[in-house]
């Protein structure tokens, strides 16, 4: 049997030291459901963070964990940032998410989602999956033989990241305008960390823009191609932090905002797509005791949830984009008050959203 080796580049448990049911209960779970398949070594997790507003909503993330604690830690935390997203952008939708642990070796992968599928479908349509890392559309159809309840379709151009990354490129124009006080682009310097799916949209949006663009991503191709086609500045993933540049533009994983990179980061802006880049709560408040401007990451890359929704409501694309174009004022309007009560903007778009889903 096929043991899950250690590549994400953060130990979650590690780093929270708590017992992961402590964690789960303190945040307001009141499920986590996990299904294992021997034959094909397949270990999933869903986490239903909140329904309050309609059934749960997030996609399914197959990468590899170095253990099921962190697996465990990564679909808890992944699920409630998708509560709050959801509620921030006014959407009849909870927070759930999907964790597939991902072998080193897989024989079968349409195997593997089938099994996802049928996960799914035990749920009577509590959860609804989407694309997230890791996994793509190919994916989602074969999930969809098992279940309706899949968002990310090929035939409905299900591919939500240039949203996300519309979303994102908005929210970089309302924190140049906070900060700045006007939202040209033209020269601004970012620092893109991972130029994957979004972090490529993101670039090309930029480069358009006449922004400045310097890219890490542990992926050479897809470096090489931001080289070529927006003449990125590149740099090493250990590098990213240090770029004296106005924006960085965590578009990797999770977890990057932390004691260390804190200590270096010379961006005054931070807006990117990543999911819970905050390592822990109080690194919301020690970015604004810096000074440096948060962009609060459920609220910036919403754009994918907002596209994913519209596409299971099979409702028009133009839609999303009118919403996701709201990401920007959203934004503002937490960054606004964030100055007026002297609190960072993290916790302010947290008492946001928990006041929706109170
Ligand atoms: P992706 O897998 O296509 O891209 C991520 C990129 O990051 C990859 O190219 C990968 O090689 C690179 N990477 C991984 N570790 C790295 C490291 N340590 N340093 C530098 N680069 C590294 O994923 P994506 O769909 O572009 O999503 C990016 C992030 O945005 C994820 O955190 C995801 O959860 C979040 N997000 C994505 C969407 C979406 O629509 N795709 C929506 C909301 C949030």
């Amino acid at each position: 049997m096929a043991s899950v080796v250690r590549t994400i580049d953060y130990n979650l448990e590690e780093q929270f030291n708590q017992d992961i049911f402590d964690y789960a209960l303190e945040r307001g779970f009141g499920e986590i459901h996990i299904k294992l398949d021997k034959q094909l070594d397949f270990r999933a997790i869903i986490a239903i963070h909140n329904t309050k507003l309609g059934p749960a909503l997030g996609g399914c993330r197959f990468v590899p964990y170095s253990n099921s604690t962190n697996a465990m830690f990564d679909v808890v935390r992944l699920a409630r940032a998708m509560s709050y997203k959801a509620a921030m952008v006014n959407l009849p939708y909870g927070g759930g998410k999907m964790v597939i642990m991902k072998p080193p070796h897989i024989e079968n992968r349409d195997a593997f989602f089938r099994v996802a599928g049928q996960f799914i479908e035990s749920l009577n349509g509590r959860y609804i999956t989407a694309l997230d890392s890791g996994t793509n559309l190919t994916d989602m159809s074969v999930i969809h033989t098992q279940t309706n309840y899949v968002s990310s379709l090929a035939e409905q151009d299900g591919e939500p990241s240039p949203y996300t990354a519309d979303g994102v490129f908005n929210g970089i124009r309302a924190c140049v305008k906070f900060k700045y006080g006007h939202s040209n682009l033209s020269g601004i310097h970012v620092a893109i960390q991972g130029v994957g799916k979004v972090g490529y949209y993101l670039a090309r949006l930029l480069h358009n823009e006449g922004a400045k663009i310097t890219v890490c991503d542990i992926d050479q191709t897809s470096v090489n191609r931001c080289v070529e086609e927006f003449a990125a500045n590149v740099v090493s993933s250990d590098d990213i932090y240090t770029v004296d540049c106005d924006v960085f533009a965590p578009c990797a994983l999770g977890a990057v905002i932390n004691d260390q990179t804190i200590a270096t980061l010379k961006a005054p802006i931070i807006a990117g797509s990543a999911n819970n880049q905050l390592t822990r709560a109080y690194h919301g408040q020690r970015l604004h005791e810096n000074g440096i401007l948060y962009a609060p990451d459920y609220v910036i890359n919403a754009g994918g949830l907002i596209y994913a929704v519209n596409r299971y409501e099979q409702a028009s694309p133009e839609l999303a984009s009118k919403r996701i174009n709201e990401i920007g004022s959203s934004l503002l309007n937490i960054f606004e008050r964030s100055k007026e009560e002297n609190l960072p903007s993290s916790g302010i778009a947290d008492t946001i959203a928990e006041e929706k889903l109170a």
